[in-house]
């Protein structure tokens, strides 16, 4: 009897060092919010639970003063990003203070992870960094390069000033395509699928140093778009931390499809995890779209 009692001690104590480690290896992430031509207030707790629902992170949130904020209102804006594995911005608002953005560059240059989303890639224009680390943002054709993908599956670089700028047709449902199918963070996921009623952005521009196309999607131009194979999701590398963009998640008012579609949240998620570790452990969800022809 006393021998099964300590085997049952045993047992539990077991079990709770187990608890205690998984708890420990949960990716500390960090959502970024506060300002955004976007409805951040509902998509924030959206992609929190969605974060947390998968059990591979632990969320917080930082939420920067609104917008035309006197400086010194911003004197109370301490994100800490270093003390996170990845951040998650969903800001798309006035300049951050020199030393907020300094954080980030030393934080991600470093080997911090950072997730950008939709209009988050059009802030901070001014920001050469901060350009760097998307390597497209939503800016005019005379900013920088633009980058699409040709029928063969390669990249081709516009130059700045030619071809058009950043922009997005009337939203629709539209083909998403894998284009690095070895990536962690599309591996698995069907070659391609369509996504939710969303806006499909065109025209990027920036430096696109380093950038390594993900996927991609057929910017129709009976749609409003370009006719070309526009990126949807890439990687850049920055110093030597990874930073992940993901230009799909609009919201239109209380209409939330985009950002609630399991694609989206899916490749978020997955997007967090690599930018964090450098691998991603997270299955596909079985609500993932089927593969489309
Ligand atoms: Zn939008």
């Amino acid at each position: 009897m006393r021998a099964w009692v300590a085997a049952g001690a045993f047992g539990m104590a077991c079990l709770g060092l187990v608890g205690a480690a998984k708890a420990a290896d949960k990716l500390k992430v960090l959502i970024v919010e506060g300002q955004n031509n976007h409805e951040w207030k509902t998509t924030t707790p959206l992609l929190k639970a969605e974060l947390e629902r998968s059990g591979r992170f632990e969320t917080s949130v930082a939420t920067t003063p609104p917008s035309k904020a006197p400086a010194s209102a911003w004197e109370s804006f301490h994100p800490g990003f270093k003390g996170y594995d990845v951040v998650l911005t969903n800001y798309n608002g006035d300049p951050w203070p020199a030393a907020i953005r300094e954080e980030l560059e030393e934080y991600v240059g470093g080997g911090g992870g950072l997730v950008v989303m939709h209009a988050a890639n059009n802030a901070f224009a001014d920001w050469p960094a901060y350009n760097e680390m998307i390597g497209l943002g939503w800016r005019d054709p005379g900013f920088g390069d633009r980058i699409t993908i040709d029928d063969a599956g390669q990249a081709v670089r516009t130059p700045k000033g030619e071809g058009p700028g950043s922009g997005h047709g009337p939203r629709h449902a539209y083909t998403v395509e894998v284009r690095k199918a070895d990536h962690p963070i599309v591996k698995g996921l069907p070659r391609k699928w369509t996504h939710a009623v969303d806006e499909l952005y065109h025209g990027q521009r920036g430096p696109a140093k380093g950038m390594e196309v993900l996927a991609s999607a057929y910017s129709d131009k009976a749609q409003g778009g370009t006719g070309a194979n526009e990126p949807m999701v890439w990687t850049v590398p920055f110093g030597k931390g990874r930073v992940v963009t993901n230009v799909m998640g609009h919201v239109a008012g209380d209409d939330l499809g985009a950002v609630k579609a399991p694609d989206f949240l899916a490749l978020i998620a997955r997007a967090a995890e690599w930018a964090a570790t450098g691998d991603v452990t997270l299955p596909v969800p079985a609500d993932f779209p089927a593969a489309a022809k």
